[in-house]
C-alpha cells in the first residue's frame, strides 16, 4: 500500500536572539539554522522512517529544492511535489535565551497545489491506500472527495485547527486525529463530542498522557505515553500521526499502531528539531523507556 500525503513543506528558519523583538526594534541574530518542517513533511518523513511507502503531494518554490532532496533522502517519494513560481512555505522562528519563541508562518507554495497535480497523483492510488491531509495546504476538500471516490482510507489531522476546514472535510473522513484542545474546539463548533461524529476512527492525542482511541464500532481505549524528559515537543504530534498511519499501512491492529506511535513520539520529545530527527522503526522498537 501507499500513503498519499497532501501536505505542507516548510523551511523552518530559527534565529537565535538576545530577546524577542518589540515593535519597531531591529535586532541582530547570533545564529541561524534551517530545518525541514511543515506538518505535512514531518508526517511524510515519519511514515517513511517507519518503513511505509509514502508519496507526498505538495508544492515548493525554486528556493525549496533542498527540502525536496532531504525528503527524498529520508525515503519519501517526491515525484508529485510541484515546483511553482513563488517562495517555498517557511516559518521565521525567533528564539530568545530562555527558549521563548515568536513565529511568523508564510504558506507560500503550500497554497498553490493544482487540481491537475492532485488528480495525476491520485490516479496512481489504488483502493485501500491511505490518504492523509492536514490544514496547511489548499485543496483539502477536493482531495478528500477524490480519495473517497477512489476507495482510499481518508485521514485528516485537524491542525492547525480551523473549525470550518474540519467541517468541510468531515463527510469524507474515515479517520480523524486531533489533540485535546482541538477536540474541545471542534466540540464547541459542532455541538457534538468527537465520539459522536460520523467518522469511523477518531484518535485524540493527550500529550504526556498518551492517546485516546474512539472507534465508531467498538470500545474507547486509552494508551499511556512513555515517561521521558521532554526537551522539545515540536513535531511530536506529526511523528505520532506518521507512525499511526504507517502501523495501519502495515496492518497492525490499532492499539499496536498507537503503542508504536507513542514510542516514536516519546523519543521525539527528548530531541530538539523536527523532520531531521524523527527516529526510524528500528530505533523506536529498540528504545528503552
Ligand atoms: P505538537 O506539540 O507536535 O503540536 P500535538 O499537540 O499535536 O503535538 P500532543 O498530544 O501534545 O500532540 O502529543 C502527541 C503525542 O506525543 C502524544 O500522544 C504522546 O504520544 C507524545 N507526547 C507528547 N508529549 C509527551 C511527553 N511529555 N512525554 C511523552 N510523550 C509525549
Amino acid at each position: 500500500m501507499t500513503i498519499w500525503n497532501l501536505g505542507s513543506i516548510n523551511a523552518d528558519m530559527v534565529y537565535a536572539l538576545p530577546h524577542l523583538p518589540t515593535a519597531g526594534e531591529t535586532l541582530a541574530a547570533s545564529n541561524l539554522e534551517r530545518f525541514l518542517g511543515g506538518k505535512g513533511a514531518n508526517m511524510s518523513v515519519a511514515a517513511a522512517r517507519a518503513g511505509s511507502r509514502v508519496a507526498h503531494i505538495g508544492g515548493i518554490g525554486p528556493d525549496g529544492r533542498w527540502a525536496l532532496d532531504r525528503m527524498t533522502e529520508y525515503g519519501v517519494d517526491t515525484r508529485f511535489i510541484a515546483e511553482v513560481d513563488m517562495p517555498t512555505g517557511h516559518a521565521i522562528i525567533a528564539v530568545d535565551k530562555q527558549g521563548e519563541n515568536q513565529i511568523i508562518l508564510y504558506p507560500g507554495a503550500n497554497h498553490a497545489i493544482e487540481q491537475d497535480q492532485l488528480g495525476q497523483a491520485l490516479s496512481q492510488a489504488v483502493p485501500g491506500d491511505l490518504l492523509v491531509m492536514q490544514n496547511e495546504t489548499n485543496a483539502q476538500v477536493e482531495a478528500a472527495r477524490m480519495g473517497c471516490d477512489l476507495g482510499l482510507t481518508v485521514c485528516y489531522a485537524a491542525a492547525p485547527f480551523q473549525a470550518d476546514a474540519v467541517q468541510a472535510v468531515l463527510p469524507y473522513l474515515d479517520f480523524l486525529i486531533l489533540n485535546e484542545v482541538e477536540a474541545e474546539q471542534l466540540r464547541e463548533s459542532t455541538g457534538q463530542s468527537v465520539a459522536e461524529l460520523p467518522v469511523k476512527h477518531v484518535l485524540v492525542t493527550l500529550g504526556s498522557k498518551g492517546a485516546r482511541y474512539l472507534p465508531k464500532d467498538g470500545e474507547a481505549l486509552e494508551i499511556s505515553a512513555h515517561k521521558v524528559k521532554a526537551v522539545d515537543t515540536t513535531g511530536a504530534g506529526d511523528t505520532f500521526t506518521g507512525y499511526v498511519l504507517a502501523g495501519m499501512d502495515r496492518g497492525l491492529p490499532m492499539p499496536q499502531a498507537i503503542a508504536q506511535a507513542n514510542r516514536a513520539a516519546a523519543l521525539m520529545v527528548t530531541r530538539h528539531g523536527t523532520a531531521d530527527v524523527i527516529p526510524d522503526l528500528k530505533e523506536v522498537l529498540e528504545a528503552r523507556f
